[in-house]
Protein backbone atom coordinates (compact mmCIF):
# COMPACT_ATOMS: atom_id res chain seq x y z
CA UNK A 1 0.00 0.00 0.00
CA UNK A 2 2.91 2.27 0.66
CA UNK A 3 2.93 3.54 -2.82
CA UNK A 4 -0.27 4.52 -3.44
CA UNK A 5 -1.89 7.84 -2.89
CA UNK A 6 -5.37 8.60 -1.81
CA UNK A 7 -6.60 12.01 -2.85
CA UNK A 8 -9.37 13.78 -4.15
CA UNK A 9 -9.92 14.13 -8.21
CA UNK A 10 -7.88 17.24 -9.39
CA UNK A 11 -9.42 16.92 -12.66
CA UNK A 12 -11.66 15.29 -15.29
CA UNK A 13 -9.25 12.54 -16.34
CA UNK A 14 -8.82 11.64 -12.91
CA UNK A 15 -12.14 11.91 -12.28
CA UNK A 16 -13.22 9.28 -15.18
CA UNK A 17 -10.68 7.08 -13.94
CA UNK A 18 -11.75 6.93 -10.53
CA UNK A 19 -15.79 6.53 -11.33
CA UNK A 20 -14.08 3.91 -14.08
CA UNK A 21 -12.67 1.91 -11.78
CA UNK A 22 -15.95 0.39 -11.04
CA UNK A 23 -17.41 1.08 -14.45
CA UNK A 24 -14.92 -1.67 -15.25
CA UNK A 25 -17.01 -4.40 -13.36
CA UNK A 26 -19.81 -4.07 -15.45
CA UNK A 27 -17.76 -3.97 -18.75
CA UNK A 28 -18.22 -0.28 -19.28
CA UNK A 29 -15.64 3.03 -18.77
CA UNK A 30 -17.58 6.37 -19.15
CA UNK A 31 -16.39 8.19 -21.81
CA UNK A 32 -15.34 12.24 -21.20
CA UNK A 33 -19.26 13.12 -22.19
CA UNK A 34 -20.72 10.87 -19.86
CA UNK A 35 -18.12 11.28 -16.89
CA UNK A 36 -18.72 15.10 -17.37
CA UNK A 37 -22.81 14.40 -17.12
CA UNK A 38 -21.64 12.54 -14.22
CA UNK A 39 -19.93 15.18 -12.43
CA UNK A 40 -23.08 17.43 -12.48
CA UNK A 41 -24.22 14.91 -9.86
CA UNK A 42 -21.10 14.12 -8.28
CA UNK A 43 -18.60 16.77 -7.43
CA UNK A 44 -14.92 16.06 -8.40
CA UNK A 45 -13.98 17.20 -4.85
CA UNK A 46 -16.29 14.69 -3.22
CA UNK A 47 -14.18 11.84 -5.29
CA UNK A 48 -11.54 10.18 -4.18
CA UNK A 49 -8.94 8.71 -6.62
CA UNK A 50 -6.04 6.14 -5.29
CA UNK A 51 -3.23 6.46 -7.64
CA UNK A 52 -0.20 4.27 -8.10
CA UNK A 53 2.07 7.00 -9.54
CA UNK A 54 0.05 8.85 -12.41
CA UNK A 55 -2.51 5.81 -12.86
CA UNK A 56 -5.83 5.74 -11.17
CA UNK A 57 -6.35 2.46 -9.67
CA UNK A 58 -9.38 3.37 -7.60
CA UNK A 59 -12.04 5.26 -6.98
CA UNK A 60 -14.78 6.25 -4.21
CA UNK A 61 -17.75 8.95 -4.77
CA UNK A 62 -19.57 11.02 -2.14
CA UNK A 63 -23.28 12.30 -3.48
CA UNK A 64 -23.69 15.39 -1.23
CA UNK A 65 -27.30 14.43 0.08
CA UNK A 66 -29.37 16.47 3.16
CA UNK A 67 -31.11 13.70 5.24
CA UNK A 68 -34.12 14.82 7.30
CA UNK A 69 -33.89 13.85 10.74
CA UNK A 70 -36.45 14.72 14.10
CA UNK A 71 -35.24 18.40 13.86
CA UNK A 72 -34.36 19.03 10.82
CA UNK A 73 -32.06 18.22 8.17
CA UNK A 74 -28.30 17.24 8.06
CA UNK A 75 -25.60 16.61 5.10
CA UNK A 76 -25.36 12.70 4.35
CA UNK A 77 -22.72 11.51 2.31
CA UNK A 78 -23.95 8.84 -0.10
CA UNK A 79 -21.09 6.78 -0.91
CA UNK A 80 -21.28 5.64 -4.27
CA UNK A 81 -18.70 4.48 -7.07
CA UNK A 82 -16.45 2.77 -5.03
CA UNK A 83 -14.10 0.61 -7.44
CA UNK A 84 -10.55 -0.91 -7.12
CA UNK A 85 -9.20 -2.40 -10.34
CA UNK A 86 -8.53 -5.96 -10.43
CA UNK A 87 -4.68 -5.25 -11.09
CA UNK A 88 -4.62 -3.70 -7.27
CA UNK A 89 -6.59 -5.51 -5.28
CA UNK A 90 -5.71 -7.74 -1.65
CA UNK A 91 -3.15 -4.73 -1.53
CA UNK A 92 -5.42 -2.39 1.02
CA UNK A 93 -6.28 0.29 -1.44
CA UNK A 94 -9.97 0.15 -0.55
CA UNK A 95 -9.52 0.35 3.20
CA UNK A 96 -7.35 3.18 2.53
CA UNK A 97 -10.04 4.69 0.12
CA UNK A 98 -12.73 3.86 2.53
CA UNK A 99 -10.82 5.56 5.78
CA UNK A 100 -9.58 8.68 3.65
CA UNK A 101 -13.29 9.02 2.47
CA UNK A 102 -14.79 8.47 5.95
CA UNK A 103 -12.15 11.18 7.46
CA UNK A 104 -12.78 13.68 4.87
CA UNK A 105 -16.97 13.35 5.51
CA UNK A 106 -16.35 13.56 8.90
CA UNK A 107 -14.31 17.04 8.62
CA UNK A 108 -17.23 18.04 6.92
CA UNK A 109 -19.73 17.75 9.72
CA UNK A 110 -21.97 15.00 7.60
CA UNK A 111 -23.55 12.90 10.12
CA UNK A 112 -25.58 9.74 10.12
CA UNK A 113 -28.62 9.51 12.07
CA UNK A 114 -31.66 7.23 12.07
CA UNK A 115 -34.20 6.67 14.42
CA UNK A 116 -35.75 4.17 12.53
CA UNK A 117 -34.53 0.86 10.51
CA UNK A 118 -36.53 -0.47 7.26
CA UNK A 119 -35.43 -3.84 6.45
CA UNK A 120 -35.66 -3.95 2.43
CA UNK A 121 -34.38 -7.48 2.31
CA UNK A 122 -36.35 -9.87 0.06
CA UNK A 123 -38.87 -12.37 2.06
CA UNK A 124 -36.39 -15.22 2.11
CA UNK A 125 -33.45 -13.11 3.85
CA UNK A 126 -35.60 -11.20 6.56
CA UNK A 127 -34.88 -13.82 9.14
CA UNK A 128 -31.59 -13.76 8.87
CA UNK A 129 -31.54 -10.61 9.95
CA UNK A 130 -32.90 -10.45 12.96
CA UNK A 131 -30.97 -11.04 16.02
CA UNK A 132 -32.09 -10.74 20.13
CA UNK A 133 -35.79 -11.82 21.18
CA UNK A 134 -37.24 -12.32 17.69
CA UNK A 135 -40.47 -13.54 19.08
CA UNK A 136 -42.61 -10.50 17.98
CA UNK A 137 -41.38 -11.02 14.60
CA UNK A 138 -42.15 -14.66 14.61
CA UNK A 139 -45.23 -14.68 12.68
CA UNK A 140 -44.29 -12.48 9.69
CA UNK A 141 -40.44 -14.60 9.82
CA UNK A 142 -42.78 -17.66 9.74
CA UNK A 143 -45.03 -16.79 6.74
CA UNK A 144 -42.19 -14.42 4.49
CA UNK A 145 -39.77 -17.73 4.55
CA UNK A 146 -43.48 -19.95 3.31
CA UNK A 147 -43.61 -17.72 0.44
CA UNK A 148 -42.33 -19.68 -2.47
CA UNK A 149 -40.11 -18.12 -5.10
CA UNK A 150 -40.02 -17.90 -8.80
CA UNK A 151 -37.37 -17.92 -11.30
CA UNK A 152 -36.93 -15.48 -13.78
CA UNK A 153 -34.21 -16.85 -16.98
CA UNK A 154 -32.16 -14.48 -18.95
CA UNK A 155 -30.82 -15.62 -22.04
CA UNK A 156 -28.13 -12.98 -23.52
CA UNK A 157 -27.29 -13.43 -27.18
CA UNK A 158 -24.72 -11.77 -29.26
CA UNK A 159 -25.00 -11.24 -33.16
CA UNK A 160 -22.74 -10.21 -35.92
CA UNK A 161 -24.91 -7.21 -36.84
CA UNK A 162 -27.88 -5.27 -35.68
CA UNK A 163 -31.02 -7.30 -35.74
CA UNK A 164 -33.83 -5.30 -34.17
CA UNK A 165 -34.97 -2.00 -34.79
CA UNK A 166 -37.03 -1.65 -31.30
CA UNK A 167 -35.75 -1.14 -27.81
CA UNK A 168 -37.73 -3.89 -26.76
CA UNK A 169 -40.15 -6.81 -28.14
CA UNK A 170 -43.11 -8.73 -26.28
CA UNK A 171 -42.64 -11.98 -27.46
CA UNK A 172 -46.62 -13.55 -27.02
CA UNK A 173 -46.93 -17.25 -27.34
CA UNK A 174 -43.50 -17.84 -27.54
CA UNK A 175 -41.21 -19.39 -24.32
CA UNK A 176 -39.42 -16.22 -24.10
CA UNK A 177 -41.36 -13.56 -23.32
CA UNK A 178 -39.37 -10.32 -23.98
CA UNK A 179 -36.32 -9.29 -25.85
CA UNK A 180 -34.40 -6.25 -25.18
CA UNK A 181 -31.53 -5.07 -26.76
CA UNK A 182 -28.93 -4.06 -24.90
CA UNK A 183 -27.17 -1.91 -27.97
CA UNK A 184 -29.33 0.75 -26.38
CA UNK A 185 -28.01 1.34 -22.97
CA UNK A 186 -24.35 -0.14 -23.93
CA UNK A 187 -24.01 2.03 -27.04
CA UNK A 188 -22.23 -1.51 -28.70
CA UNK A 189 -21.75 -1.93 -32.53
CA UNK A 190 -22.64 -5.33 -32.65
CA UNK A 191 -26.43 -6.41 -31.63
CA UNK A 192 -26.44 -7.93 -27.78
CA UNK A 193 -30.18 -8.86 -27.04
CA UNK A 194 -31.32 -10.14 -23.81
CA UNK A 195 -34.26 -12.53 -23.67
CA UNK A 196 -36.21 -13.04 -20.64
CA UNK A 197 -38.95 -15.42 -19.23
CA UNK A 198 -40.84 -15.13 -15.55
CA UNK A 199 -42.43 -17.98 -13.82
CA UNK A 200 -39.84 -19.96 -15.45
CA UNK A 201 -39.20 -23.12 -13.59
CA UNK A 202 -39.24 -25.25 -16.81
CA UNK A 203 -36.62 -23.32 -18.54
CA UNK A 204 -34.81 -22.95 -15.45
CA UNK A 205 -34.06 -26.87 -15.43
CA UNK A 206 -32.39 -26.94 -18.61
CA UNK A 207 -29.15 -26.95 -19.58
CA UNK A 208 -27.52 -23.64 -21.61
CA UNK A 209 -26.77 -25.27 -24.68
CA UNK A 210 -30.84 -25.48 -24.91
CA UNK A 211 -31.75 -22.24 -24.03
CA UNK A 212 -29.34 -20.40 -26.18
CA UNK A 213 -30.91 -22.71 -28.96
CA UNK A 214 -34.70 -21.85 -28.21
CA UNK A 215 -33.83 -18.65 -27.89
CA UNK A 216 -32.11 -17.82 -31.00
CA UNK A 217 -34.86 -20.13 -32.59
CA UNK A 218 -37.36 -17.96 -31.17
CA UNK A 219 -35.26 -14.84 -31.98
CA UNK A 220 -35.57 -16.02 -35.48
CA UNK A 221 -39.14 -16.91 -35.52
CA UNK A 222 -40.06 -13.14 -34.76
CA UNK A 223 -37.31 -10.62 -36.06
CA UNK A 224 -36.91 -10.92 -39.50
CA UNK A 225 -33.10 -9.06 -39.05
CA UNK A 226 -31.75 -12.32 -36.84
CA UNK A 227 -32.32 -14.90 -39.90
CA UNK A 228 -29.80 -13.99 -41.97
CA UNK A 229 -27.49 -12.42 -38.56
CA UNK A 230 -24.54 -15.42 -37.55
CA UNK A 231 -25.22 -15.98 -33.87
CA UNK A 232 -21.31 -15.22 -32.51
CA UNK A 233 -22.22 -16.79 -28.37
CA UNK A 234 -24.98 -16.82 -25.83
CA UNK A 235 -24.91 -16.92 -22.11
CA UNK A 236 -27.88 -17.85 -19.69
CA UNK A 237 -28.49 -16.35 -16.31
CA UNK A 238 -31.38 -18.36 -13.96
CA UNK A 239 -32.21 -15.81 -10.99
CA UNK A 240 -34.37 -19.31 -8.98
CA UNK A 241 -35.65 -16.78 -6.30
CA UNK A 242 -36.02 -13.64 -8.91
CA UNK A 243 -39.97 -12.73 -7.80
CA UNK A 244 -42.33 -14.23 -4.89
CA UNK A 245 -44.87 -16.70 -6.16
CA UNK A 246 -48.51 -15.23 -6.73
CA UNK A 247 -50.11 -18.87 -6.63
CA UNK A 248 -53.34 -19.31 -5.10
CA UNK A 249 -52.77 -20.42 -1.01
CA UNK A 250 -49.28 -18.12 -0.75
CA UNK A 251 -48.84 -17.30 2.90
CA UNK A 252 -50.47 -13.35 3.61
CA UNK A 253 -47.77 -10.53 2.90
CA UNK A 254 -47.01 -8.30 5.56
CA UNK A 255 -47.56 -4.95 5.80
CA UNK A 256 -45.06 -2.18 6.42
CA UNK A 257 -45.40 -1.72 10.06
CA UNK A 258 -44.49 -4.56 12.34
CA UNK A 259 -44.80 -5.08 16.20
CA UNK A 260 -41.49 -4.21 17.02
CA UNK A 261 -41.01 -0.01 17.52
CA UNK A 262 -39.31 1.50 14.78
CA UNK A 263 -38.98 -1.83 12.42
CA UNK A 264 -40.31 -1.08 9.06
CA UNK A 265 -40.50 -3.38 6.25
CA UNK A 266 -40.11 -2.53 2.56
CA UNK A 267 -39.75 -4.53 -0.76
CA UNK A 268 -41.91 -6.01 -3.88
CA UNK A 269 -43.26 -9.02 -1.47
CA UNK A 270 -45.24 -6.14 1.24
CA UNK A 271 -48.75 -6.03 0.84
CA UNK A 272 -49.28 -3.65 -1.81
CA UNK A 273 -51.57 -5.23 -3.94
CA UNK A 274 -49.11 -5.31 -6.80
CA UNK A 275 -47.17 -8.60 -7.95
CA UNK A 276 -43.38 -8.60 -7.64
CA UNK A 277 -42.47 -5.48 -9.92
CA UNK A 278 -40.53 -2.55 -9.04
CA UNK A 279 -44.19 -0.93 -8.69
CA UNK A 280 -44.66 -3.06 -5.56
CA UNK A 281 -41.11 -2.17 -4.06
CA UNK A 282 -41.76 1.76 -4.72
CA UNK A 283 -44.91 2.12 -3.27
CA UNK A 284 -43.59 -0.50 -0.53
CA UNK A 285 -40.67 1.90 0.42
CA UNK A 286 -42.81 4.92 0.28
CA UNK A 287 -45.44 3.56 2.60
CA UNK A 288 -42.22 2.66 5.05
CA UNK A 289 -40.82 5.76 4.59
CA UNK A 290 -44.33 8.01 5.45
C1 LIG B 1 -34.29 -10.80 -14.18
C2 LIG B 1 -35.34 -9.93 -13.56
C3 LIG B 1 -36.12 -9.13 -14.39
C4 LIG B 1 -37.10 -8.31 -13.83
N1 LIG B 1 -37.82 -7.50 -14.66
C5 LIG B 1 -38.69 -6.63 -14.13
C6 LIG B 1 -39.40 -5.71 -14.94
O1 LIG B 1 -39.24 -5.69 -16.16
N2 LIG B 1 -40.27 -4.85 -14.35
C7 LIG B 1 -40.47 -4.85 -13.00
O2 LIG B 1 -41.24 -4.04 -12.49
N3 LIG B 1 -39.82 -5.71 -12.20
C8 LIG B 1 -38.95 -6.60 -12.72
N4 LIG B 1 -38.28 -7.48 -11.91
C9 LIG B 1 -38.61 -7.50 -10.49
C10 LIG B 1 -37.93 -6.35 -9.79
O3 LIG B 1 -36.53 -6.39 -10.06
C11 LIG B 1 -38.15 -6.52 -8.30
O4 LIG B 1 -39.54 -6.55 -8.04
C12 LIG B 1 -37.54 -5.37 -7.53
O5 LIG B 1 -36.16 -5.24 -7.81
C13 LIG B 1 -37.71 -5.64 -6.07
O6 LIG B 1 -37.11 -4.57 -5.37
P1 LIG B 1 -36.76 -4.79 -3.85
O7 LIG B 1 -36.14 -3.51 -3.38
O8 LIG B 1 -37.96 -5.32 -3.13
O9 LIG B 1 -35.69 -5.99 -3.83
P2 LIG B 1 -34.25 -6.09 -4.48
O10 LIG B 1 -34.09 -5.16 -5.64
O11 LIG B 1 -34.05 -7.56 -4.70
O12 LIG B 1 -33.32 -5.58 -3.31
C14 LIG B 1 -33.11 -6.36 -2.16
C15 LIG B 1 -31.73 -6.03 -1.64
O13 LIG B 1 -31.52 -6.76 -0.43
C16 LIG B 1 -30.18 -7.21 -0.43
N5 LIG B 1 -30.10 -8.36 0.47
C17 LIG B 1 -30.54 -9.63 0.28
N6 LIG B 1 -30.27 -10.39 1.34
C18 LIG B 1 -29.64 -9.59 2.23
C19 LIG B 1 -29.11 -9.80 3.55
N7 LIG B 1 -29.21 -11.00 4.14
N8 LIG B 1 -28.52 -8.76 4.15
C20 LIG B 1 -28.43 -7.54 3.57
N9 LIG B 1 -28.92 -7.29 2.33
C21 LIG B 1 -29.51 -8.29 1.68
C22 LIG B 1 -29.90 -7.56 -1.87
O14 LIG B 1 -28.51 -7.58 -2.11
C23 LIG B 1 -30.61 -6.43 -2.60
O15 LIG B 1 -29.75 -5.32 -2.77
C24 LIG B 1 -37.32 -8.31 -12.44
C25 LIG B 1 -36.53 -9.13 -11.60
C26 LIG B 1 -35.56 -9.93 -12.15
C27 LIG B 1 -34.73 -10.79 -11.24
Amino acid sequence: MTDIVVRTCRDLDEFQAAVGSIGHYFGGWPDEEAAARFGRMLPQERTHAALDGDLVVGGAGAFPFTMTVPGGEVGCAGVTVVGVLPTHRRRGVLTELMRTQLADIHKRGEPIAARAVVAAVPWFALETLLGGDVAPMREIVTRASAMRSKPIVTVNLWYDRTVMDDEFVGLPGRQMQWVFDKRRVFGEAASHLSLVASGADALAAQDTASLVALAAREVADAIPGARTARLLRGTVVREKRATFSVAPGQPPRPAVTTPVAGLFLAGDWIDTGLPATIESAAAAGHLAAI
